[in-house]
């Protein structure tokens, strides 16, 4: 695992094992998700991985009515919108995610601030399957 280069491939290559993984800083503890190969806090290069908890909680949302071609593919549209936010790990770090298990016609009942837990959503087939970071209410 930790051969891996710390690049976005690695990182989607974790997700497709259901894992979310993070880069931190020998130096200084700075710690990235996605991962970075170089601490943009000391410029350290002393990089290892860690594995999240996969807990946080929901930092900032949006509500998607049209969204881009592989998630109309899934079903969403105007009148099946979905959500997409911001969630502050408990590491301390933000990420964007897919956020399932909230009605997103109904944003005004999505509260900021809730628990949440990560799910990974895994697309497609062969050279096509991709894995999604979605984070759902505990
Ligand atoms: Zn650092």
């Amino acid at each position: 695992m930790e051969e891996r280069p710390f690049s976005d491939i690695s990182y989607e290559q974790f997700l497709e094992e259901e894992r979310l993984m993070g880069s931190r800083c020998k130096t200084c503890g700075a710690f990235f998700v996605p991962p970075r190969p170089l601490c943009i806090r000391c410029h350290g290069t002393d990089m290892v991985w860690v594995e999240t908890e996969g807990r946080g909680k929901l930092s900032a949302f949006t509500c998607i009515a049209v969204g881009p071609p592989f998630m109309i593919a899934e079903g969403y549209d105007r009148k099946h919108p979905y959500c997409s936010g911001v969630v502050e790990l408990d590491e301390g770090v933000r990420v964007v995610a897919r956020i399932e298990g909230v009605d997103a016609t109904k944003p005004e009942d999505i509260e900021v601030g809730i628990p949440l837990t990560v799910r990974f959503l895994h697309r497609g087939e062969g050279n096509q399957r991709k894995t999604y970071l979605a984070f759902a209410p505990l």
